[in-house]
This record gives structure tokens, C-alpha cells and sequence, in this order.
């Protein structure tokens, strides 16, 4: 693969981004993977790291042997690692490692100390599902509107704030979208929340794989108090995720998982909880997703994550300025290539003719390209990019609740990681303007209960290339 303009090798860097995949008409193509804001490849010195590590897995916390102690003193080690790259201190903050962002997410709204007073929970209608929901069944929450194209309106924020400023206790906003990769500004929004002695979470599962993390010292106004990350968004999919904020929130109160690790005696009619971050961890650990996750970070401060956001701006901007001149595509949020520094590489559209359905399954049957469609566990988000009437929101709604699919509103998302390259791109745009012009040849039915487009003949042998079976 050449690499046209590219400063460093990033692709190098990477593991299972050179493979051949099958494509409609019996040839195979070189994947191209432009889904990396749902989950990111491997880092290859994040599968060298837990290679080596797993000769040495043991139990966690509960052992005296050697393999034991090392596999206790690795794992506090990713712990401080994932600390100190997000900015927290050890002093004030804990790490609580997870499944993911949204376990992480679910977690705190479950033990967030909200209290009679303060009930209300202010997040916008731009977020993932994931921190949405999860604030549904504990606070109050109120959606601050949006611009109409997709930015979160500060000054409804403010207005908001202030007409619940005693009653609010949290701010749950992301620090980016993971629809059209508006960063927040988050720094701005949490001074506010603490003048009003509101608390700020970041949901920062698409921010840390792109941008410095930095909570910032407690004592200054700006600072973050709980920011939550999932590790296959950041080049290590095994598996973990993690929750850094106050440790005093999780001093108190019972876990909202409990079991073993999580005490500190245990008698038939008694229990005495354990301190953070062990009181919020029930059960072993997923030792080797803490160590993927420890070393995605180093290889990523090795990198530098200005450099890793220049990379990805580069890329956005060039997509942007090629998206321009193909008639027919619709760009969502920002279309503008100057604004790339100041976004992700995440580039919401749809082509003019085609249902997202459709065009999706036809980048990925006849070009080799994976790309998401739909509404990115975003629906409110979606809807409100496409205009959506109320109307029409009801009508969808019925055909969803009768188990029809195929009119679902949505758009195709391309969403860069670091590996991805200009020549990528190059490709991609090769595919639209084909498929702009109508150029493919599967004949594509749709199927009604989930709107997924398939053509006629696909028969994918997957065992020819991977089986649990056959492994030698
Ligand atoms: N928040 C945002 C902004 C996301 O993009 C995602 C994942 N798409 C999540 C939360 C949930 O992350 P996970 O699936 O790792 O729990």
C-alpha cells in the first residue's frame, strides 16, 4: 500500500489491516475499515503485550504466588496507567475498570450520591443512547436542545442551568459525538456546572481514542469529576472499560454489583464494603483487558495524541474536500474541510437515490468498505440531523413497533482511525461515485425486519478464514 502524504507508517503499527476480504462478483479486495468509531483493530504492541503477559495471568488479589503477586502489581499498574492518561489524580480520583463505556456509564448513575434536592441530571440531544438511558431510570433529565446542525446550543445549556440551579447534580454530556464528531466544549460547560454546584461526567468513549483526556486538578473550576472510556474504541478490543472520577462517590454506599472482592468482612448477617476502586469492582477482573488497554495508551503517548489528532484531521479534511464534489452526496453536521482540526473524523452522509440500507450494502458486498448505517445508537441525535417532523417520527415508530424496518431514517457514517490513509480515501470516493452513478451489479433485496440489504448469490465461506475449530 502507498501512502501518499502520510508523514509516519501508522498502518505499521497495526494489526489485520492488510486483509484480503471476498467481494459479490468472486474477487477479493482489500478491506477497507472506516467503522472505527463503533470498534478500533488491534494495536500490534497491544497483542505482543498481552501475549507475553498471558504466560504470567494469574489471579488477581487473591494469592500469595508469584504468578499471583505479578498478575496483582500488572493490573494496579494499568490502572495508573489509564489515570495518568486522562489526567487524574491518584490523590482524589479512582479507575474502576469495566466492560465498557456504558457499563461504566450505568455504574455511575447508580451510584452517583444524588439527593432529594438534587435529583435533576442535564444532558443534550446529541448523545449515544448510552449515556441517556442510563440517567433516565435514576434522575430528572433534561435534553438541552441542539443547533440545527447537530451543535449543542449553549445557550439553552445556560439556560437551562440556571433554571435548575439548585436542583441540578450532574452535567452527562459527551466530549464528542460519535454521529458527526462535534467536540463539546467541555472545559466551558464544566466551569458552569460547578458555579452552580453541579457535578460534570464526560462520556469520553469517542474523545480519548482522538485527543488529549485532561480532567484537569480538582481545584481548578474547569475541571472533569468522572470521565468514562471503552478500550476497543482505542486499538485494544478485549474487553475493558473504564470509569475515572471522585473516589468519595464510591466510598459510600453499597456497590451496585456485589460479591466477591468487594468487601472487607463478610458475616451471615453482616457485611463491611471495601474502599475504591476494589468496593466497585465484583468478582475477577479482566486482567488482560486492562493490560490491552495499558499498552494502546503507551503506544498512543509514544505517538502523541496531537499528532494522532493532525493525522486524523489531515484525512477528515481531504474526505471532506472530495465529498464536495460528488453531486449527490448529503454531508451532516460540518461539511466544511477548514473545520477538521476542531472535530473527529467522523463524517455522517447519505447519496442522493439511496436508502443508507442500501448503499451501505453495496460499499461493503461490491468495494470491500465497512461502514456503518443507521442511527449509531443515537436515534433522538439522527432524527433530529434529518429534520425528522413529529409526524413522521410517529409513522416510523408505528412500522418499527409492527416489526418493519425498511423506511428506518438514517445515513452512512465513515469514522477514520489513526491507520487509515489518504489512498483509503481514494478509494472510498472511487466507490461512491460509482455507486453515485449507479454503477454496481448485485440485484439487493431488503430484508423487513432489520432493513439490511443483501444480494442475491452472496454464499461468505467465514470458516475459510478464521474457525475456533480448526485452529492448528
Ligand atoms: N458513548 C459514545 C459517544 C459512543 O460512541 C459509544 C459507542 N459507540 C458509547 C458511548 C458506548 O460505548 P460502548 O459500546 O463501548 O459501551
Amino acid at each position: 500500500m502507498q501512502f501518499k502524504n502520510e508523514k509516519h507508517d501508522y498502518p505499521a503499527l497495526f494489526s489485520g489491516i492488510d486483509i484480503d476480504v471476498p467481494i459479490l462478483n468472486g474477487q477479493n479486495k482489500r478491506y477497507v475499515n472506516f467503522d472505527n468509531a463503533a470498534s478500533t483493530p488491534p494495536l500490534s504492541a497491544v497483542l505482543e503485550s498481552i501475549n507475553e503477559f498471558a504466560k504470567y495471568y494469574s489471579s488477581v488479589h487473591r494469592g500469595n504466588g508469584y504468578k499471583s503477586q505479578l498478575s496483582t502489581h500488572v493490573y494496579e499498574d494499568a490502572r495508573e496507567t489509564v489515570m495518568k492518561f486522562v489526567g487524574a489524580d491518584a490523590g482524589v480520583h479512582t479507575c474502576i475498570f469495566g466492560k465498557n463505556t456504558t457499563e461504566a456509564i450505568n455504574k455511575l448513575a447508580r451510584r452517583f450520591p444524588f439527593t432529594d434536592q438534587r435529583r435533576i441530571v442535564i444532558t443534550t440531544g446529541m448523545e449515544h443512547h448510552s449515556n441517556d438511558l442510563p440517567w433516565r431510570s435514576v434522575a430528572e433529565v433534561i435534553h438541552v436542545g441542539l443547533t440545527p446542525e447537530g451543535k449543542l446550543d449553549e445557550e439553552k445549556f445556560d439556560q437551562a442551568l440556571d433554571k435548575y440551579s439548585d436542583q441540578v447534580a450532574l452535567v452527562a454530556i459527551t466530549g464528542a459525538s460519535n454521529v458527526t464528531g462535534f467536540i463539546n466544549p467541555y472545559y466551558r460547560l464544566a466551569e458552569k456546572s460547578h458555579k452552580v454546584g453541579a457535578k460534570i461526567a464526560l462520556d469520553c468513549a469517542q474523545l480519548a481514542p482522538h485527543r488529549k483526556v485532561d480532567m484537569l486538578p480538582v481545584e481548578d473550576p474547569a475541571h472533569l469529576d468522572y470521565v468514562t472510556i471503552s478500550a476497543h474504541k482505542l486499538y485494544a478490543p478485549f474487553g475493558t472499560g473504564a470509569l475515572i472520577g471522585l473516589a468519595e462517590t464510591f466510598s459510600q454506599g453499597e456497590p451496585d454489583l456485589v460479591g466477591g472482592g468487594t468487601v472487607e468482612l463478610v458475616t451471615l448477617d453482616d457485611v463491611i464494603w471495601t474502599s475504591p476502586p476494589d468496593r466497585d469492582e465484583a468478582g475477577s477482573p479482566n486482567t488482560i483487558g486492562a493490560v490491552a488497554l495499558a499498552a494502546a495508551i503507551n503506544q498512543l503517548e509514544t505517538i502523541g495524541m496531537d499528532a494522532v489528532a493532525e493525522h486524523e484531521a489531515q484525512l477528515t479534511a481531504y474526505t471532506l474536500e472530495k465529498f464536495n464534489q460528488i453531486e449527490g452526496i448529503r454531508i451532516y453536521g460540518d461539511k466544511d474541510p477548514h473545520g477538521a482540526p476542531d472535530r473527529l473524523g467522523v463524517i455522517p452522509f447519505n447519496i442522493q437515490g439511496y436508502s443508507h440500507f442500501l448503499a451501505a450494502a453495496i460499499l461493503g458486498y461490491e468495494f470491500g468498505i465497512g461502514v456503518r448505517n443507521g442511527c449509531f445508537c443515537a436515534q433522538p441525535y439522527v432524527l433530529h440531523l434529518l429534520n425528522i417532523t413529529q409526524d413522521q417520527s410517529q409513522d416510523v415508530q408505528q412500522q418499527i413497533r409492527s416489526g418493519d424496518r425498511t423506511k428506518m431514517p438514517g445515513f452512512l457514517r465513515a469514522s477514520f482511525g489513526l491507520y487509515n490513509t489518504t489512498d483509503e480515501v481514494d478509494i472510498f470516493i472511487g466507490a461512491l461515485n460509482n455507486i453515485q452513478s449507479g454503477k454496481y451489479e448485485g440485484q439487493y433485496t431488503q430484508d423487513r425486519a432489520s432493513g439490511d440489504y443483501s444480494p442475491q448469490g452472496w454464499e461468505p465461506n467465514f470458516e475459510e478464514y478464521f474457525s475456533i475449530t480448526k485452529m492448528d
